[in-house]
């Protein structure tokens, strides 16, 4: 029988939007199982909002619904989590031309530095192009309603964090 295909989803998800869930359901069209795994060490600079623990509770349970999504965190190298867990496919959403070049040096970085791993580019639902987290972020701290950008657990979580 072949082997089961894992595939690794990384991001930091402060918060998991319906960008990135729109990515995650379309691996699961190719992926035996999927792996959003959470990054201790954003690699582009970032505030943070909710901790690691937070996140990964929260991606669980937007996903309680697909029992071949898995939640995991990891620091240091991509390719070392993936090498450890033994994933050889990593997912990457692509926005805009604006995130190309930076996901295209990483995807050469990476196969550098471990070349049977694969770098996949998938892009979202043309409703999802403009969304980032940071951008989620941003609008619920200034008080705007970001209840079409993000799933029930994710918004429950944001109001907690805004009125407290
Ligand atoms: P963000 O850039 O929103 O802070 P992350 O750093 O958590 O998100 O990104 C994890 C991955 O998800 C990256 O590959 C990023 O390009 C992708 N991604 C983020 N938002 C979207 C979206 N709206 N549509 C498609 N891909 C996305």
């Amino acid at each position: 029988m072949a082997e089961p295909r894992v595939v690794v989803y990384p991001g930091s998800f402060d918060p998991l939007t319906l960008g990135h869930e729109d990515i995650a359901r379309r691996c699961l069209k190719f992926a035996d199982k999927l792996i959003i795994a959470v990054a201790h060490t954003a690699t582009q600079h970032k505030d943070r909002l909710f901790s690691v623990e937070d996140r990964l509770a929260m991606i669980e349970e937007c996903f309680s619904d697909e029992p071949r999504v898995e939640v995991a965190d990891f620091s240091g190298l991509l390719v070392d989590f993936c090498k450890r867990i033994g994933a050889r496919m990593v997912v990457r959403g692509l926005r805009a031309v604006s995130d190309f070049e930076y996901e295209f040096q990483m995807a050469l970085m990476n196969r550098n530095l471990w070349p049977d791993l694969e770098m996949v580019f998938m892009a979202p639902a043309g409703r999802y192009t403009f969304l980032s987290a940071s951008l989620v972020r941003e609008v619920a701290s200034l008080g705007g309603d970001i209840s079409g950008f993000v799933s029930a657990p994710v918004l429950r979580r944001m109001r907690e964090k805004t009125v407290s």
